[in-house]
């Protein structure tokens, strides 16, 4: 068994599963976080393990769109003026990733992650007896026009049904059948059977990190001020005190770039900003979660409401919550549900999102006792067991049960 100690910084969904993992493979595992465990942006997500989600946003054709729609207020990306600056090393890497080339290789690269996934949530919620919070009931994605369905078919969820993901297209009255709470503001959509979510990401953090604790796991409250790697190990300095490990692991979602910068790590890592709502729906109800594809907001039945989740806002990480984007996000809502709902509480948190949609993972090359795991961007829920089964194996000096190049840190320098 091995003895090392290891301190990882950040105690969201990707940090708890690597916390995990890595206690699993029999570490010596503490875990910092200034906040507790799951109140980052893992509090606050859509709750779907997206497993059909093997397509990166970088397209020509999204680069096309996105004047008109950052101009549209009722559209689901806008940007906050002054944050346009921290944008451009991540709009140069977003345009790169545009060539064809590129493109297939992100695509190819999501795939492999996906592939095992899945197996990775499964032996994280054996261990913690996570299932209760957990449904498999599938997930829909749904269209308002004949048009937008059809440009659907040829284009998004043919390339995905090209790759192997499970799908089947429903008419509207399929549709019906399935959710018949929902207004008729469809024409029918896309149904992925084998897509499961969680009724509480919150719940679901707090069962890692109990299983953690049960299992000799160490949580620490504190705010990482520093990192300062040496031949031997690494410290890590906090507001007060001082702590060493043999390796440290940074999955510190969104901060994770400020915290690596003064080590010379550059990454093009920005705030993408998603809201959601948690309504009172009244006497309806829905039995999965449900998107409206042409306005990218889901609503996901969930512990004490209904969770409407969207948006895609470019702006800081401290910027006050932006009511016209949860005013939009309402409105599709009332058309979606045929309903006034009542809105229990609002909320908004940042995605740590880069520019060709893959996250980072892997050992630092220039640092060779710091591994990282951040950048999930919109699939950091889907992906984070199973970037913590390859921070360990990469730890461990295992062969890892994906190649870890397409997700370097290097590929930006
Ligand atoms: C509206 C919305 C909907 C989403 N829907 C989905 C979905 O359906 N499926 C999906 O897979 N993903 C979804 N996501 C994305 C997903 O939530 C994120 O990718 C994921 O939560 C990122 O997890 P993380 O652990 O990297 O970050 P975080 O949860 O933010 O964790 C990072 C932690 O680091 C801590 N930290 C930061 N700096 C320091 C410091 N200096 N010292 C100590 N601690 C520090 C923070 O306090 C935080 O707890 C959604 C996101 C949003 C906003």
């Amino acid at each position: 068994m091995p003895s090392s100690s290891i301190g990882i910084l950040g105690a969201g969904i990707v940090g708890l599963s690597t916390a995990l993992h890595l206690q699993k493979a029999g570490y010596q595992v503490t875990l910092i976080d200034k906040e507790l465990p799951g109140m980052g942006v893992s509090f606050g997500n859509a709750g779907l393990f997206a497993d059909y989600a093997c397509l990166p946003f970088s397209t020509f054709a999204m680069m096309r769109k996105m004047p008109a729609m950052l101009m549209d207020k009722n559209s689901p990306l806008s940007m906050q003026g002054s944050y346009l600056p921290s944008l451009m090393p991540y709009g140069w890497g977003f345009f790169k990733a545009c060539f064809t080339q590129n493109y297939e290789q992100g695509k190819a690269a999501l795939k492999t992650l996906q592939a095992v996934a899945r197996q990775s949530d499964q032996t994280l919620l054996d261990l913690t007896d996570g299932h209760h919070l957990i449904k498999s009931q599938g997930c829909l994605g749904l269209f308002s026009t004949e048009e937008s369905f059809a440009a659907g078919q040829r284009g998004d969820l043919q390339e995905r049904r090209e790759q192997g993901v499970n799908l089947e297209f429903l008419s509207a009255e399929q549709v019906r059948e399935l959710e018949p709470d929902l207004s008729g503001f469809h024409v029918g959509g896309v149904f992925y059977p084998d897509t499961r979510f969680t009724i509480s990401p919150i719940e679901l953090s707090r069962c890692y990190a109990q299983h953690f604790i049960a299992n000799g796991g160490v949580i620490l409250q504190d705010e990482v001020q520093a990192l300062l790697p040496g031949d031997t190990e690494v410290v890590v300095r906090l507001s007060e005190k001082v702590f060493k490990y043999e390796q440290v692991v940074v999955c510190a979602g969104v901060a994770s770039k400020a915290i690596l910068a003064p080590l010379g790590v550059k990454v093009p890592l920005v705030s993408e900003r998603g809201y959601h709502l948690t309504l009172d729906t009244g006497a309806k109800s829905l039995s999965r979660p449900v998107g409206w594809l042409d306005k990218s907001v889901f609503l996901t039945p969930m512990d004490g409401g209904v969770r409407l989740a969207g948006t895609a806002e470019f702006a800081a990480v401290d910027a006050p919550l932006n009511p016209e984007r949860t005013d939009v996000m309402l409105e599709h809502a009332r058309v979606m549900l045929g309903d006034d709902p009542r809105i229990k509480s609002t909320w908004v948190g940042s995605r740590p999102s880069t520019p060709d949609s893959l996250p980072i993972i892997g050992p630092l090359a220039q640092h060779p006792r710091i591994t990282v795991g951040f950048g999930h961007g919109h699939l950091g829920l889907t992906l984070g067991a199973i970037t913590g089964k390859l921070i360990t194996e990469s730890i461990q000096g295992r062969e890892g049960s994906v190649d870890l190049k397409p997700f370097s840190a290097a590929r930006f320098s």
